[in-house]
């Protein structure tokens, strides 16, 4: 496909999957041989880009095999050892910026602006911080030790940030991992593989291997320690039948259904550019997109004129051209379930403005207004770039609404008044809560959910602990009372 003159060079993201075409998976520091397999394909065109190995149980007992061979060694070397590892990945992603968003692009459907201004600084910014935690390890955390093997499955929607907030708190506190990337988007993990080559990490400490869901059921099944998943809250709630009584520790990132609260005094324009951040940013697959957008009766309609104006403006496009907002959803199915869901929303008496489904995996982004909480909409996760629209009257309302969801991942708040925005923050009930914004993230902030959005968290120090055991051994000697 011809993308056009202001597209992103790929020429180089061409001729590194034209030397490749078959990859196999990455254990005990090398590639296998490709294996028996699936295709990954641009979503914009529908072109294969290259052929994709399918992790077998066989494969997964390799790959788990060497993360526990290497894992003793690795939780050996002193934490600066283990910080200048992450540091050399961190640098040499950030080196490789370019090829890594064009890829992540291609692979995915993101727009360009999003995966070179969003994913990869993101993924750069996230081995930079967890590089000083495996530096400050014996002064910030002198009784705890690493786990062991973690076992981690990740989504589709934001690849190579997934992979780095999995891998860099594990491996900095001192654990070897096998990582299951998403069958739709194998290829920047791939790439990543290959960094951890060339900087020379030792052998063993980080193992990838692609497939789909029965890989990732085969990877809960394997003798590893730790199972970090990210992906749907039907997934999760499977791996957390499998893994009880195994005593493996778990975390778990969910889906969600965020309320996005715009009260009444409010300022509109900044509202409205928080929906665009929060919803149709990366065509709405964001599990923490405001997608419930909830608006004070008094400014509903100013509020929606302006958010009608501007969704208008939107240029869904070519992820390739720099100057597209809204991309290709991941895969054709996705498309059907999106639109399927809208058509839903519509029989059940709401009303789509925009939304409409295009060539290839392309769909408009819009909203769905008059979505009461008896609409499907209200609480299935669409995963697309279409909200729903519901108006309030009173601040209780707004809470009472917000909370009617079985999710808590995240929720916006839009409001003039700290006092009124600090207030609602404190009765909403989701893992984190943005004021006057939407979607940010530092590799400082932990992030994660409550109810059925999950458990445990990633970033920061809290997510550090989530890769540490605290044994309670102390040196008698020097705790024995004189
Ligand atoms: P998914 O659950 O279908 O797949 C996620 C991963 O799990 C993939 O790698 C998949 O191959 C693997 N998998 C599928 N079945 C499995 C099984 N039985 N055992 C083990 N692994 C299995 O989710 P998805 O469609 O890729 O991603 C979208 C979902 O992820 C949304 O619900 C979204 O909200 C959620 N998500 C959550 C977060 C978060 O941080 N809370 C972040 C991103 C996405």
């Amino acid at each position: 496909m011809d993308y056009g003159p202001s597209v992103e060079d790929s020429g180089a993201v061409r001729d590194w999957l034209k030397d490749r075409e078959r990859f196999g998976h990455f254990i005990d520091g090398s590639f296998t041989a490709a294996g028996r397999g699936f295709v990954t394909t641009d979503p914009a065109t529908g072109d294969t880009l290259a052929q994709i190995s399918q992790g077998t149980a066989e494969d997964i007992a390799a790959a788990v095999k060497a993360a526990r061979k290497a894992q003793p060694k690795w939780a050996g070397l002193s934490g600066q050892e283990r910080a200048q590892y992450l540091y050399a990945i961190a640098r040499t992603i950030q080196k490789r910026e370019r090829f890594l968003s064009v890829l992540e692009s291609l692979d995915n459907g993101k727009p360009i602006r999003e995966s070179r201004d969003a994913d990869i600084p993101l993924v750069v910014r996230h081995f930079y911080h967890h590089a000083g935690w495996a530096a400050l390890m014996a002064e910030e955390f002198p009784d705890h030790s690493a786990i062991g093997v973690a076992g981690q499955i990740i989504p589709w929607n934001f690849p190579l940030l997934m992979l780095a907030w999995k891998i860099a708190p594990a491996i900095a506190a001192g654990n070897t991992v096998v990582l299951k990337p998403a069958e739709y988007t194998p290829l920047t993990a791939l790439a990543f593989a290959e960094i951890c080559q060339e900087i020379g990490l030792p052998r063993g400490v980080v193992n990838i291997v692609t497939g789909d869901g029965e890989t990732g059921a085969a990877l809960v099944e394997a003798d590893v320690d730790k199972i970090a998943f990210t992906g749907s809250t039907e997934v999760g709630r499977a791996i957390r039948a499998a893994t009880a009584g195994t005593g493996k520790r778990l975390t778990l990132e969910l889906g969600g259904k965020s309320p996005f609260i715009v009260m009444d005094d409010a300022d509109l324009d900044a509202a409205v550019e928080g929906v665009v951040d929060s919803i149709w940013f990366n065509q709405g697959q964001v599990c923490c997109a405001g997608s419930r957008i909830l608006v004070a009766e008094a400014v509903a309609e100013r509020f929606e004129t302006r958010l009608a104006r501007r969704l208008e403006r939107l240029r869904v496009g070519p992820p390739l051209d720099k100057s597209t907002d809204v991309g290709a959803i991941v895969h054709p199915l996705q498309k059907d379930r999106i639109v399927n869901l809208c058509r839903q929303a519509v029989t059940a008496g709401a009303d789509l403005v925009g939304g409409q489904p295009g060539e290839t995996c392309y769909v408009a982004p819009g909203y769905l207004r008059e979505v009461s909480p008896a609409n499907p909409a209200w609480s299935e996760e669409i995963f697309g770039p279409i909200a729903t629209l519901t108006t309030f009257r009173t601040a209780d309302e707004a809470i009472s609404l917000a909370n009617n969801t079985r999710y808590g991942l995240a929720a916006m708040i839009f409001s003039e008044s700290a006092t009124v925005a600090t207030d609602l923050a404190a009765q909403v009930k989701s893992g984190v809560v943005w004021i006057n914004g939407a979607n940010m993230f530092d590799a400082a902030a932990p992030f994660g959910g409550m109810r059925e959005s999950g458990f445990g968290r990633e970033g920061g120090r809290v997510g550090m602990l989530d890769y540490m055991s605290a044994p309670t051994i102390k040196d008698i000697k020097e705790k024995t009372p004189k």
